[in-house]
């Protein structure tokens, strides 16, 4: 039994906590904020009650895992998991609008159909067979396995099938996202459509590999699904579940520094002074503040580097009077006007005039005061230390009236969410939130290993192998597990 100290108490790090208290080892989380959950936070005010990070669970089968290998009761019995249907639905430049079943293939491409026209679906449907394939060959190496010593493979590798594109005498393939939309899709809606996933995660299509298509893939395949009370209740769940395998946690405890010893990680030291000892030290944090608590690089050459950049979130909580409309979509996608406006905004470092949001309005009795009022989350994604904040949630309401009829008449009051909030409550740099690791682009895509340069130190979460996202923090805690229990020659979960 080994004595091992977790920094932070996200989701990755309370996934990996409840699985190696499992294993028979003595675990403490030190956490430097008041509560659990990390990203997973919930503002309460008037009655009225929101999700402040992530509104939706995709892949819940990482979570299922995750308490089938740690007790008794499984997810289903700690949390009421419901099925957002339609899984979203889009408002696109034009006007148009599209409603996507939940979790098919098939309902997908008909409703793409009715709304886009024959020919787009078959496009839509074509690259969801191509978007398959590459999933089926991305899905072991970058979510399910720790990543390989030859990772070079994974970077050079694209596992997206692109179709050759004939052009100015030159036969090419698209190679980012942004191409397979404009070679492949054509139709503006869909490609689009097909952006939007990786914006949601602040990644730019034009320079994101076309590997991401796996991304709207295992949305259709997988779908979507949201915790009823919110995420936050999936928060509560793991941390419950911790627990119950007797992890301790220290709260209001912040780590300063990464203990070493004869050349290992031998414990963690917190801002009171208090030093503490443990055999092993599973960091859940971002590479910035990690470093800073070991006081070294924990890469080496030819190693993927940690990533450090990332997009943040603006989050805009809407009390609204009057009941939600029956039939109302869950995630509702308001795409921008100027698509190419937005993205040079972004990737300068500014805040676009038209931003493309996410509005969520969840069917729950538990975020409102009484069924005579709605409670509305709107995101929209915002580089670090951009000015503005206030105009911005304006133009994000803007852009959000555009799928809520009478909006502004209902509004009794708004908030708005910065990436200092997120700052604030993760710990990480900016407020960055990272995006799930991607093959191909020469591993620029990837996330650093869950083993670093000093034995007896690993990392977890979404600044790690294989990067953020729910799902794929909730991996990070399965491999991390996995290389402390069976050790270095763990070859990946089941
Ligand atoms: C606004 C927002 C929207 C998002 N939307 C989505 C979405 O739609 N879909 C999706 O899949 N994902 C989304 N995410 C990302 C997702 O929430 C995270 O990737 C996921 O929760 C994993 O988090 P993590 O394990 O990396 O820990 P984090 O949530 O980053 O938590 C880190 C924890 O470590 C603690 N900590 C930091 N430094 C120290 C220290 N020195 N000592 C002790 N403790 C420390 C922090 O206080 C925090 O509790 C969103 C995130 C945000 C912020």
């Amino acid at each position: 039994m080994a004595r091992i100290a977790v920094i932070g108490a996200g989701a990755g790090a309370l996934a990996a906590a409840a699985r190696l208290a499992v294993a028979g080892h003595r675990v403490a989380v030190y956490e430097r904020t008041e509560t659990y959950g990390g990203a997973l936070r919930r503002r309460e005010r008037d009655g009225f009650a929101f999700d402040t990070g992530p509104g939706l669970l995709p892949l819940p089968a990482v979570y299922r895992d995750l308490f089938v290998k740690t007790g008794r009761e499984p997810l289903e019995e700690c949390v009421e998991l419901v099925q957002a249907d339609p899984s979203s639905h889009h408002v696109f430049a034009d006007g148009t609008e599209v409603s996507l079943p939940n979790a098919s293939r098939a309902g997908v491409v008909s409703a793409v159909e009715e709304a886009l026209g024959a020919d787009a679906a078959r496009r839509w449907g074509d690259f969801l067979v191509r978007a398959r394939e590459a999933w089926d060959r991305a899905r072991r190496p970058l979510l399910e396995e720790p990543l390989w010593p030859n990772w070079e493979v994974l970077a050079g590798r694209e596992p997206y099938p692109a179709v050759p594109h004939r052009r100015l005498l030159r036969v090419r393939q698209a190679a980012t996202l942004a191409e397979v939309g404009e070679w492949e899709l054509r139709d503006p809606r869909l490609r689009a459509l097909l952006e939007s996933h990786a914006l949601a995660f602040g990644l730019d299509p034009r320079t994101t590999p076309a590997s991401a298509a796996v991304l709207p893939y295992m949305e259709h395949a997988f779908g979507t699904w949201y915790v009823r009370g919110g995420l936050r209740e999936l928060a509560r769940a793991m941390y419950e579940r911790c627990l119950a395998r007797r992890v301790e946690f220290r709260f209001g405890a912040e780590v300063t520094a990464v203990r070493e010893k004869d050349g290992r990680a031998a414990g963690v030291e917190l801002a009171d002074g208090t030093a503490v000892e443990a055999d092993l030290v599973v960091a859940g944090v971002g590479p910035g503040p990690l470093e800073r608590m070991c006081g070294t690089r924990l890469r080496g050459e030819g190693e993927v580097p940690a990533r450090r950049d990332g997009a943040s979130r603006t989050t805009v909580l809407l009390a609204l009077r009057g009941a939600r409309p029956e039939s109302t979509p869950h995630r509702t996608v308001v795409h921008t006007r100027d698509r190419a406006a937005e993205l040079d905004a972004l990737s300068g470092g500014g805040l676009p005039s038209e931003p493309t949001v996410t509005v969520l309005r969840p069917d729950d009795p538990a975020l409102v005061p009484d069924a005579g009022h709605e409670a509305v989350t709107v995101t929209a994604v915002a580089p670090p230390g951009a000015d503005g904040a206030e105009e911005f949630a304006e133009r994000m309401i803007t852009a959000a009236a555009r799928a809520v009829p009478d909006l502004r008449d209902r509004l009794l009051w708004h908030e708005v969410r910065t990436p200092e909030d997120v700052e604030r409550e993760t710990g990480a740099e900016g407020g960055a939130v990272p995006a799930p690791a991607l093959a191909a682009a020469d591993g620029r895509f990837l996330h650093a290993s869950n083993t670093t340069r000093l034995p007896g130190l690993f990392t977890v979460g979404g600044w790690s192998h294989p990067g953020g996202g729910l799902p794929h923090a909730g991996m990070s805690g399965a491999l991390v597990a996995g290389l402390v229990v069976e050790g270095p020659d763990f070859r990946g979960s089941q």
